[in-house]
């Protein structure tokens, strides 16, 4: 007998037993299941994709490309070390509201913003969930969904 495929309602139920059960693993499988998505449909370019699944972001990084030009925002340096830094938005739907951050402190300000971010809802309100003594955050639980969740791999 060949391998029955599952049926999207199927999928959807194992997506959730999963998600439940073991979290961690959900997003590795879902990540993976992203990266052969992406194998097979090579045509979908990084930029092509930046674009279409994130227009206010590509419409925020075209903005200030734009006042830069125009003189009415000015690139500064990295506001942490002073090092030859990039405009980086807290808020895309802010444009012209930018901070200057090198590679290094720009990442790390995605990782700061991505620890204070729901997953399941994309609330802001979000509180970190300490385990250990001294007090490192282990996971976050949503105040507007009550959902709690584990912070993605940071490698
Ligand atoms: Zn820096
Ligand atoms: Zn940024
Ligand atoms: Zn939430």
């Amino acid at each position: 007998m060949s391998k029955k495929k599952p049926t999207p309602e199927q999928r959807d139920q194992w997506d959730a037993t999963y998600r439940e059960k073991d979290p961690e693993r959900f997003r590795r499988m879902a990540a993976e299941r992203a990266q052969r998505w992406r194998d097979r449909h090579p045509g979908a370019g990084a930029e092509a994709t930046k674009r279409t699944r994130d227009p206010v972001k590509h419409a925020a990084q075209e903005r200030v490309r734009h006042a830069v030009k125009t003189g009415r925002l000015m690139r500064l340096p990295c506001e942490v070390c002073g090092t030859t830094a990039h405009a980086h938005h807290d808020d895309y739907t802010r444009p012209l509201d930018v901070r200057w951050l090198c590679g290094v402190h720009h990442r790390a300000r995605h990782r700061e913003l991505a620890r204070l971010l729901c997953p399941e809802c994309g609330s802001r309100d979000v509180v970190a969930v300490t385990a250990d003594t001294e007090g490192t955050p282990c996971a976050r639980l949503c105040n507007d969904c009550g959902m709690y969740s584990g912070y993605a791999d940071e490698s």
